[in-house]
């Protein structure tokens, strides 16, 4: 039997990529959407402004936007994955998760709130296990997970991946895509032959999240990881998919051999949206590129390459597609940790 799911803030860059991935998933039913009052009330088919690379799913067309309220949403639906704006989801979130409701969230409100799971199924399903001490914290019968912000997921699997060579040091340079900044993020006028040197607090979020990510699990708390990392942000002309440089400082001193093999070798998850290989690593220097591997894996696949040895360790490139791996993809990944664990 499906599992009946709904999406909060359904209208919007990531909710229409959460429509996209859920309309034909083998364990999900679409059953409600909701958005801002604006378009509370229309057909999805005239709210969204439709804006994904494939065709808007007949099964959702029609349905009729609700508010983004928990009594309007009806009680026998199982998961509801939110991308709403992180303003909006600090307060309705928990509303939502008081009422009963397992929420899957990409939202960036309450990442670093200490018994909420941050997780990436392949790096981190542990965390997970983090509901049980939010559920006695907070006395709620539902759930909050998060997912990481788009450039963090990204750069994460490859140095889950590094793990083992100990790292004392990461610094990141980011060229992140016009999608991340939602629908209306930034105009044309901006962004057209430009490259916009800061990200409001995307830098801070690399750092913060990231230790969390890597960070170990007791069953109580998770002891956030001690590296060193420092983030530079940047919104450049792409449409989707974010590319990182990345330079880690290492306790050994492996080979850039050593470094593709590792890489190449991490494991992808036993869940449906995980895609094998996980991490796709190209011996072409002049790979990847955004255009031409965002789409790897279905969108879910990280790719690495221009692997070097550096004064400081080993230096690469990463990409993945933001709105899918990085925001909508991630959450759908989250909702089948969820239902695998039992937590649905
Ligand atoms: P977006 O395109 O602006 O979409 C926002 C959605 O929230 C729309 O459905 C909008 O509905 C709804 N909404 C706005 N105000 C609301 C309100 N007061 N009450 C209820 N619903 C409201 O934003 P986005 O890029 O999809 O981002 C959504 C979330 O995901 C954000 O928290 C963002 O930080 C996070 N995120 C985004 C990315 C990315 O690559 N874009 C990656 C990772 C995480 P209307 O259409 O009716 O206004």
């Amino acid at each position: 039997m499906s599992t009946r799911v709904g999406v909060l803030g359904a209208t919007g860059a990531v909710g229409q990529r959460l429509i996209q991935l859920l309309a034909p998933h083998p364990e999900f039913e679409i059953a409600t959407l909701t958005a801002s009052p604006t378009s509370a009330g229309r057909s999805y088919r005239d709210a969204a402004k439709w804006r994904v690379d494939t065709p808007i799913p007949e099964e959702v067309a029609d349905t009729t936007v609700a508010e983004t309220d928990p009594d309007e949403v009806p009680n026998d639906i199982d998961l509801l994955f939110s991308s709403l704006p992180s303003s909006v989801g600090a307060d309705v979130e928990p509303e939502f998760v008081e009422a009963g409701y397992v929420v899957s969230s990409n939202s960036s409100n309450s990442r670093m709130d200490e018994d909420v799971p941050l997780t990436i199924p392949e790096v981190n399903p542990d965390h997970l296990d983090l509901i049980e001490v939010q559920r006695d914290e907070r006395g709620w019968d539902g759930a909050l997970v998060k997912n990481p912000n788009c450039s963090t997921i990204t750069m994460v699997p490859t140095l889950a991946a590094l793990e083992g060579f100990g790292i004392n040091r990461i610094n990141v340079s980011t060229l992140q895509a016009v999608s991340g900044a939602g629908y209306s993020g930034v105009t044309s006028m901006e962004i057209l032959d430009n490259v916009l040197p800061n990200i409001g607090g995307e830098a801070q979020k690399m750092e913060t999240e990231s230790r969390k990510l890597l960070g170990a699990f007791d069953g109580a708390e998770v002891t956030h990881h001690s590296a060193d990392i420092s983030a530079s942000c940047n919104r450049v002309p792409t449409l989707d998919g974010h590319l990182e440089n990345v330079w880690v400082d290492l306790e050994d001193d492996p080979s850039p051999e050593a470094v593709a093999g590792i890489m190449r070798e991490y494991p992808s998850a036993d869940l449906y949206s995980s895609p094998d290989p996980l991490i796709e690593v190209f011996e072409d220097p002049e790979r990847p590129q955004p255009r031409m591997d965002r789409m790897l894996g279905g969108g879910m696949a990280v790719a690495a390459g221009g692997i070097e040895k550096t004064t400081d360790g080993v230096q690469y490139n990463c990409l993945a597609h933001n709105t899918i791996r990085g925001a909508a993809g991630a959450s759908v990944l989250n909702g089948e940790l969820l239902l695998e664990e039992g937590y649905i």
